[in-house]
């Protein structure tokens, strides 16, 4: 059994925390909110004052943070030892997966960048996909964490890759939830009953249980955050500097990357990506 340190108890961190504990590991938590840490208590999890004290002593750290910023910083604060793996699990794109990269050779820390698909329900249910990357001895340590938090583990070798892949997924999470709310909203400022769109694709090849789930949540003007639109709007700029620095070009994403900016403008930040619907129907 592992000790853990988690860094950062928000939507992901905390029920990856929980899992983790679940499964017999030795967890500490530190968030910059300290409630949200300690409210892990009675799941056995020791709450934490200082990332360092969380770090000290443990054999994986893992970074759940809103982005490479608050990640470096927390990074830094927990002052990493020498040969003590950091499983970077956030979605920080490849300059802040570089500049991770870094900070771990200058502390002699082992990065592994693991990523993860899935949103608050996986989170809960543990079964998470984790896109795992870095040397195979810290890969095989983190299998019982990763296994603790995901139903499937995605080996892509070096660290950066998960990174990568999480950034290619990340294309389709976020057309897959603008299409949906275009769709419903279209069918609706049609003067259909959008349930009838739902009937429609029902059993065919389109017929995806993410359309289903969002759509669901869009009819019911449900969007209590799972993956808020500011961080769809920071997943979909380090998707385009991501496709800027290795030459593809991706209109679809520079679109949703605007609407997501204009609904968080809109006072949405803090709801579900799937409130981008408000504004296609309000157009
Ligand atoms: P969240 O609920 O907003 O949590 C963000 C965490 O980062 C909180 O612990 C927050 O602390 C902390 N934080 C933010 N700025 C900080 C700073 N400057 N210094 C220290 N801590 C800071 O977000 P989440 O949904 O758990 O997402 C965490 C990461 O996973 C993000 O990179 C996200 O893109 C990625 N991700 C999210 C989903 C999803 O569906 N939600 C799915 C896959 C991956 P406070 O509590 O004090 O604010």
């Amino acid at each position: 059994m592992a000790r853990v340190a988690v860094l950062g108890t928000g939507i992901m961190g905390a029920p990856m925390a929980r899992n983790i504990a679940r499964a017999g590991h030795q967890v500490r938590a530190w968030n910059r909110t300290l409630d949200k840490a300690r409210a892990l208590r009675d799941d056995g999890i020791e709450a934490c004052e200082e990332p360092a004290a969380a770090a000290a002593g443990a054999d994986v750290v893992m970074t759940m943070l809103a982005d490479a910023e608050a990640v470096l910083a927390v990074a830094r604060a927990a002052d990493l030892a020498e040969g003590q793996i950091w499983w970077q699990a956030s979605t920080i794109g490849l300059d802040g997966i570089e500049r991770c990269a870094e900070l771990a050779d200058e502390d002699g820390a082992v990065l592994v960048d693991g990523p993860v698909l899935g949103t608050r329900g996986p989170a809960e249910a543990g079964k998470l996909v984790v896109l795992a990357s870095g040397p195979d001895d810290a890969l095989g340590t983190c299998t019982p964490l990763f296994d603790a938090v995901g139903s499937k583990t995605v080996t892509v070798g070096e660290a950066g890759n998960g990174t990568r892949l999480k950034l290619a997924v990340n294309v389709w999470v976020l057309a897959a939830a603008e299409g949906t709310a275009e769709t419903i909203a279209l069918a609706r400022a049609l003067g259909l009953d959008p349930t009838l769109v739902c009937e429609a694709l029902a059993g065919g090849t389109l017929d995806l249980p993410y359309f289903r789930m969002k759509a669901k949540l869009m009819l019911e003007d449900d969007f209590a955050p799972s993956f808020p639109v500011r961080l769809a709007a920071k997943d979909a700029r380090l998707i385009l500097e991501a496709a800027e620095r290795n030459g593809a070009d991706l209109p679809l994403a520079r679109a949703v990357r605007e609407r997501l900016v204009e609904s968080a403008e809109a006072g949405l930040a803090e709801k579900d990506l799937a409130a981008t619907y408000r504004l296609a129907l309000s157009g």
